[in-house]
């Protein structure tokens, strides 16, 4: 399901009522179509002058970028409602995931059979339901560890990229192509050359309508 802001509201009174004794206020429920994360909550923090953290106005924000099993989005949002308890209490924790986190969210698994996790890693089932067609330009290089990788820089830092790859020393090889292909969307827009390594086979696949490109310094075309 995806679900509607009512939803979430309904939802987020329940699991006050169950899991908080009620004593969390509803803040704005705000929905997102992000494709990075799964919920989020926002809030300005201010150090006071003890040096602690005061943390205010804040907003639950929801993903519905992917069609997940109801349990899913449950779980995703207590796990929003751990981070509101802790920050709307005013409570410092050792970090964003802290002591204090990882505790009540083990207490809250126990006593209500959930699987709220730190983090949540998206499957390839949900990637895999990412079609939008987008734009990618894409370097893949061949690395001396024998590996393939891939960068998809941010359309700013293209020409800087095209300009330092061939620079790295475990860099053998390297093409820059573009594709539409929606298996690139899983991929986020670089600053900074990282690589990732993508199996052979499965990129072979991913590439057939590619088109490789060539950098004249100041227009990036379909190689001729
Ligand atoms: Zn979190």
């Amino acid at each position: 399901m995806r679900p509607s802001p009512e939803y979430i509201e309904h939802k987020f009174n329940a699991f006050n009522l169950l899991i908080f004794n009620g004593k969390l206020p509803l803040p704005p429920i705000k929905m997102s179509r992000a494709r990075t994360f799964m919920g989020r909550l926002e809030y300005k923090r201010e150090k006071t002058f003890l040096g602690k953290y005061r943390y205010s106005d804040f907003v639950i924000r929801i993903s519905t970028f992917y069609d997940l099993p109801e349990e899913e989005i449950e779980d995703t949002l207590i796990h929003e409602m751990i981070h509101y308890h802790i920050c709307f209490h005013q409570m410092q924790d050792t970090s964003a995931h802290g002591k204090l986190f990882r505790r009540m969210m083990n207490d809250i698994n126990n006593s209500f059979g959930r699987h709220i996790t730190i983090s949540h890693k998206r499957s390839e089932q949900e990637m895999n339901q990412d079609t939008r067609t987008r734009s990618h330009f894409i370097c893949i290089v061949w690395l001396n560890s024998g590996k393939v990788g891939i960068v998809i820089p941010t359309k700013t830092r293209i020409f800087n990229m095209w300009k330092i790859i061939p620079q790295f020393r475990e860099v053998i090889r390297y093409k820059w192509v573009h594709s539409s292909d929606a298996f690139f969307n899983r991929f986020p827009r670089a600053m900074t050359p990282k690589f990732y390594i993508v199996e052979e086979c499965l990129l072979e696949e991913h590439l057939k309508d590619a088109v490789e490109l060539e950098n004249t310094g100041h227009i990036i075309r379909p190689k001729k």
